[in-house]
């Protein structure tokens, strides 16, 4: 077992639902739905290769959550990712953010804090996640349109924040 692979070491990476897994086939390329009946029930729709990246972004040492501000059920997110071949590491909704991390504060918190799970990248598609990072101290990766080297770009990126903190934590 390699030091990245160690499961107190495992950098963890979220990823947005809405516009980012989750997008309309009329604006992006997606995986075929699922097979009926199951696409009554989950009728989202992925964007295309979904499962080959969060499972390659596995074997690659990386933890994957699901860091959502909607309130799908964690069960409705695990069965329809699992059905895919998807099984997260963690998935944060916005029921679990509003009793774990908004709590009783007294002002508004942002509608995600990726730092407060040990997320060290948290990919969405709104400017305002992604601007909010530099001030609440998180690091985000903007995904919105259709991208055909979206993989490759969140891979690389995932990789490069991993050797910058190794180094940090050396120091
Ligand atoms: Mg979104």
């Amino acid at each position: 077992m390699s030091k990245n692979d160690a499961p107190q070491n495992r950098m963890r990476v979220s990823f947005d639902l809405d516009e980012v897994l989750f997008v309309l086939p009329e604006t992006h390329k997606t995986e075929p739905e699922l097979i009926f009946p199951l696409n009554k029930i989950f009728r989202e729709r992925l964007r295309l290769g979904t499962p080959k990246l969060i499972n390659r972004m596995q074997e690659l040492g990386f933890d994957v959550w699901v860091y959502t501000s909607s309130f799908r059920s964690e069960s409705y997110i695990k069965w329809l990712f699992r059905f895919y071949g998807i099984r997260f590491n963690g998935i944060v909704n916005g029921t679990r953010h509003l009793k774990e991390v908004q709590r009783n504060n007294k002002t508004t918190l942002p509608q995600k804090l990726p730092n407060r799970y040990r997320i060290s990248l948290h990919i969405d598609d709104e400017s305002i996640v992604c601007s909010l990072g530099r001030q609440y101290g998180y690091r985000a990766y903007q995904l919105e349109a259709q991208d055909d080297d979206w993989a490759e770009k969140i891979i690389a990126r995932a990789e490069e924040i991993r050797t910058l903190e190794a180094e940090t934590y050396q120091n």
